[in-house]
């Protein structure tokens, strides 16, 4: 095998490298939607359960502010009835001091079922406003929970398909790998694990490295399509290779 390796020209050797490349970061596509969707998951758990804490106090909110209503009308009842209770006492009032001390407390009693209308109008005001709210939350969570379950579905369905596909790529890394000289394995491994991308084969692209962006010299851009010699990015090491070269790639 060593020996076929030597006669391989240098565009066979960057095809195989570029054929590595492809699988390799068809397995860390796999790595990256795996890596997401666990913590994607969690950030929406994290976020239904403080949502359903607001909830679960704009509920009890809700309920204060309607209890506190219903009993502002309950005494507003009351009052009427004492109104009519001290109405019917004038007609038989004995002398004048009783008689101001029932008009004083009519006055009162009115003044009170002012008071309570008045906290009445202001308290549906606010009991709307919050009921606003804890509708807008809950709509809110609804949606949360329906993402949720579809991240869920997405996860396990990722994670019952990847298990296979991932083992079936590692395979073909591994084949792939073997026919690639040792000296540019080395190479391709050191500049793969020094990029969070995992690229160390890229191409020209818009007269730029693929990897990095940087410009590439019209010189040296002439040298990768001559397909002569191995030649990496001077500003991030990257191994270049031509667009050319995919397209004679019939795979
Ligand atoms: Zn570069």
């Amino acid at each position: 095998m060593s020996a076929a390796t030597q006669e391989l020209t240098v565009e066979e050797k960057l095809r195989q490298l570029f054929n590595l490349q492809r699988i390799d970061s068809q397995i860390d596509e796999i790595q990256i939607m795996k890596g997401e969707l666990p913590m994607e998951v969690s950030d929406l758990e994290d976020e239904i359960a403080g949502l359903q804490t607001r909830i679960d106090r704009l509920q009890s909110v809700v309920t204060e502010m309607e209890s506190d209503l219903s009993k502002y009308h309950a005494q507003i009842k009351e009052a009427e009835m004492l109104i009519q209770r001290y109405q019917a006492q004038l007609d038989n009032v004995k002398n004048n001091r009783e008689f101001e001390a029932l008009t004083k407390e009519l006055e009162m009693q009115r003044l009170d079922i002012q008071l309570k209308e008045k906290k009445i109008r202001a308290g549906e005001i606010e009991l709307d406003n919050k009921r606003d709210t804890l509708k807008g939350t809950e709509d809110r969570i609804e949606k949360k929970k329906k993402e949720l379950d579809a991240k869920k579905v997405e996860l396990n369905q990722i994670i019952e398909k990847t298990d296979q596909e991932e083992k079936t790529l590692r395979g073909q890394s591994m084949a792939a790998r073997e026919h690639v000289e040792e000296r540019l394995i080395r190479a391709y491994d050191k500049v793969r694990t020094s990029y969070r991308n995992g690229l160390a084969v890229v191409t020209v692209e818009r007269n730029s490295c693929g990897g990095c962006f940087n410009k590439i010299p019209p010189q040296l851009q002439l040298e990768i399509a001559q397909h002569r010699k191995i030649i990496a990015c001077e500003h991030c090491g990257r191994i270049l290779v031509d667009s050319l070269i995919l397209g004679i790639d019939g795979e």
